[in-house]
């Protein structure tokens, strides 16, 4: 075995061969400076393993070695049905290890095992396959003019440093990979700090299937070393991130200097409307999905939840039942679990500081609000009423299991205080009456609407953010025009100066 790769046993008992460097031109290889950063269990605060983590000379060699691939070999010859090829033999083998990415990333990132395989990885094998056949249908048009013909080619944007978060680790990286590569750009990828194993495992299977060295480069490393470098690298095309919206804005201001492509996917606080005439067990049991699965840590997360005056104690009362019934927190080993530990020590302190904030502020603590008095970094599912709309917890994104609930009286009230966010990420409406719901979801200030659920999300179906929540759309086929350029080609058909 290489001294970049250790066998590890995960506490579900799978064991494997996990690879630690960074993946520069098709190899796992060392920091320049030799620097590694510590892969840690929030379930028990202990340390996983170490990976390499890069610096800004390694971002460098990454880079360069992407702007060859892009500039010459295979990569830039080989017919797009191949690329298509090559993308779904990745796809086959990331459902054939399905199972071992859950487990990578449940132990990494301490969402449940039963929960990684279910969602992420699902959602990772369509992204890849689906892009896969778009790879040779992503083409131009021609347009007749007189005595001219002109036509469009899409062509790829060039390199494209993409930057991703630790909430969903293997499926955000597919997210942005599949697009990518399918229109024929070549890729340094930075993931999350909290969260770097599973992608390295997808790097060995990049190699297995054989894409051409250079076409896709895993730098892990610190948000203000890797990922500042690769946001401010002359040589990178187009910057695609998805995170925090304080992140965001230092990340536009580095591309500026460059003038790069950008992509951004950033923070939300959702609403999500109960009118009187909805289905109160399906908005219920929705509502509760919508802010306490994955830990509270989905950025369309529908964390304020409006419900109208005249069933509010109703909902409020059966919202926390729910919570106390369906909330389980525990390993994310156990079947039973439904809510794991936060990410790491700092997001956990980050959510009760918010917590914190909304009990001195005068919110009411419904339900929970402690930190779990356990190794690990476990909160208790919470829910905050008597909110008003000069508290933190009203406009501040948490990113944890944590609910605000708030009364209102009549649809405009409902559609003033769903837009009263700098965000506008996802959204959520519950009614019987269908053109209600067309008139609310045409009316609400967000980049998706979900009418009657919450976290729908489908590969073939644009995903993104209005507002401070993004920039560009991912998945479905408007995630090729963020990877592609369109060229127009004049074509003089006799007209003579
Ligand atoms: P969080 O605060 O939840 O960790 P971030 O938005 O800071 O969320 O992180 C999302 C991604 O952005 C991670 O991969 C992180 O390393 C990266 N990142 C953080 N700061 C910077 C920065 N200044 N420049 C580029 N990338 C960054």
């Amino acid at each position: 075995m290489s001294d970049l790769a250790v066998r590890l046993e995960a506490p579900n008992g799978q064991s494997w061969v996990q690879p630690t460097g960074l993946f520069i031109n098709n190899e796992f290889v060392k920091s320049v400076k030799g620097a590694s950063l510590e892969s840690i269990d929030p379930a028990t605060g202990k340390t996983i393993v170490l990976v390499q983590a890069a610096s800004a000379e390694d971002v460098d060699i990454a880079v360069k070695a992407a702007q060859k691939a892009l500039k010459s070999g295979p990569w830039k010859t080989m017919p797009a049905a191949d690329r298509g090829i090559l993308m779904s033999k990745l796809a086959d083998k990331i459902e054939q290890k399905a199972s071992l990415f859950a487990t990578i990333d449940a132990w990494d990132n301490g969402k449940t095992y039963a929960e990684a395989l279910a969602t992420d990885l699902v959602e990772a094998v369509s992204v890849i396959r689906y892009y896969s056949g778009w790879c040779d249908k992503v083409s131009g048009q021609t347009v007749n003019l007189p005595n001219k013909l002109a036509l469009t080619v899409r062509q790829p944007i060039g390199v494209i440093g993409q930057i991703i978060p630790w909430n969903y680790p293997l499926s955000m990286a597919t997210w942005k990979l599949g697009p990518a590569l399918a229109c024929g750009n070549t890729v340094v990828l930075k993931p999350a700090e909290q969260t770097p194993l599973s992608i390295l495992v997808l790097a060995e299977l990049v190699k297995e299937v054989g894409f051409p060295p250079g076409v896709i480069n895993v730098v892990n490393g610190y948000g203000r070393d890797a990922g500042s470098a690769l946001a401010g690298h002359p040589l990178v095309d187009k910057i695609a991130f998805t995170g925090s919206t304080s992140t965001a804005r230092v990340i536009m201001k580095q591309a500026a200097e460059t003038l790069k492509n950008i992509t951004l996917e950033t923070g939300g606080k959702s609403p999500l409307v109960v009118f009187d005439d909805a289905d109160f067990e399906q908005a219920i049991k929705w509502s509760h999905m919508g802010i306490m699965s994955n830990q509270g840590q989905i950025c369309t997360a529908t964390s304020r939840i409006l419900v109208q005056e005249n069933i509010y104690d109703k909902f409020v009362k059966a919202f926390i039942e729910e919570v106390k019934q369906t909330s389980k927190v525990g390993s994310q080993w156990d079947e039973a679990t439904y809510q794991g530990p936060q990410v790491s020590e700092v997001q956990l302190e980050r959510v009760m500081a918010m917590i914190e904030e909304g009990r001195k502020q005068g919110a009411t603590i419904a339900h929970g609000g402690s930190r779990i008095d356990t190794p690990g970094f476990f909160v208790e599912p919470t829910v905050f009423t008597d909110v008003t709309s000069k508290m933190s917890i009203w406009h501040e994104e948490i990113f944890g299991p944590v609910a605000v609930i708030r009364k209102f009286t009549t649809e405009e009230e409902a559609i003033e205080l769903a837009n009263e966010s700098s965000y506008g990420l996802g959204s959520a409406v519950f009614t019987t009456n269908l053109e209600r719901a067309l008139r609310v979801s045409a009316e609400i200030e967000a980049g998706m609407v979900w009418i009657n659920s919450s976290q729908d999300c489908d590969t073939h179906v644009p995903f993104g953010g209005v507002k401070q929540s993004g920039i560009g759309r991912e998945l479905g086929e408007a995630g090729l025009d963020a990877y592609s350029q369109i060229k127009a080609v004049h074509i003089n058909m006799g007209t003579k100066l």
